[in-house]
């Protein structure tokens, strides 16, 4: 399959008054036609930063200062706001953690999802409401004729999950970027959202960017994953593989600290000590003080990404050959 978004040495950074934190440090991934990648870790690792620094939606104390983004033979940096607005919503569709953040109260369902659909799409407003009618129905909401008349606050978090997965979907985009899309809602809603999204993948054959801190929805979900702490990549490969042959000490973390069902997700990870502080980073390997395999290398040079194991890569010393050292 083709490559449909490579991003390349991203680099984004916060002004703040303690100093410069390098939110993203470059990252590089890319995402194939019909492919879900992950990026995983923990929060604060800088996965909804990456994933906002590809529609320029960064809050205003940040920069993309490096780097390329390559969608559809565009660099998506290079893209004015206009046009970057255009892109998103039409090639590329966002789901977010609350639902209820990105829709309008004062508006109706149906008038949120009818004008962009018009605008997007080039339809009627006749047609419009024909497609959105579609949609809500293929989500598996009932009464869809009722449900447009609805506000937003009428509606559950799992409903207006779906709502924004049919506003998403709308513009028949080729990328869908959902950030930890079911994080706030129950377990069982939960699901179904998760073979909502699959179903979608394989129908339309949309490509994913899938942010979470959930290696259940990772199991469930990837086909690649990337994981990310303190803002790098240290370590990406095919889903089987990393599940099956973790190599970075933080995976194996991850790993260790798997959900069990029916725990609070907030509880889920317990790997000891902190995220470092982002503004005093120095060469050395970010996760290196929590790390029970530490070496003297590990705090005085940072570990590059290297191939470790067939189409996986890791940062980390312990897997690097004498002459890199
Ligand atoms: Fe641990 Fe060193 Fe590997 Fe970092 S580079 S994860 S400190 S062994
Ligand atoms: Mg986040």
């Amino acid at each position: 399959n083709e490559t449909l978004l490579q991003v390349k040495h991203l680099q984004t950074n916060f002004y703040t008054e303690n100093g410069v934190v390098k939110a993203v440090n470059d990252v590089s991934f890319a995402i194939r036609e019909g492919e879900t990648v992950c990026i995983v870790g923990e929060s604060g690792c800088g996965k909804s930063i990456t994933a906002l620094s590809l529609m320029q939606l960064i809050p205003e104390n940040g920069k993309v200062e490096g780097g390329e983004i390559n969608f559809s033979g565009k660099n998506l940096l290079d893209l004015s706001k206009k046009d970057i607005r255009r892109l998103r919503g039409n090639e590329i569709g966002m789901i977010f953690q609350e639902p209820m953040t990105s829709l309008n109260p004062v508006f109706t369902i149906g008038e949120q999802m009818i004008e962009p659909i018009q605008e997007h799409l080039l339809l009627s407003k006749k047609d419009a409401y024909k497609k959105a009618m579609e949609l809500i129905t293929m989500l598996g909401i009932p009464n869809a004729e009722k449900i447009v008349n609805l506000y937003p606050h009428e509606l559950s978090g799992g409903m207006l999950q779906r709502i924004m997965i049919a506003i998403a979907l709308s513009c028949n985009p080729k990328l869908i970027i959902a950030d930890e899309p079911t994080t706030a809602l129950d377990v069982t809603i939960q699901a179904q959202i998760l073979d909502l999204l699959r179903d979608i993948k394989k129908e339309f054959n949309t490509s994913m960017l899938l942010i979470t801190h959930d290696l259940g929805v990772v199991a469930e979900m990837a086909d690649y994953v990337v994981v990310m702490y303190a803002g790098k990549v240290v370590e990406e490969g095919p889903v089987l593989e990393l599940f099956k042959n973790p190599q970075h000490p933080y995976t194996k973390g991850l790993l260790k600290a798997k959900p069990v069902i029916g725990e609070r997700k907030d509880r889920l990870y317990t790997i000891a000590g902190q995220v470092p502080n982002l503004v005093d980073l120095h060469e050395a390997c970010y996760f290196a003080d929590r790390c029970e395999h530490a070496m003297d290398i590990c705090r005085m040079k940072q570990p590059v990404l290297t191939e470790i194991a067939k189409g996986q890569k890791a940062a980390c010393w312990l897997y690097e050959d004498g002459e890199n050292r």
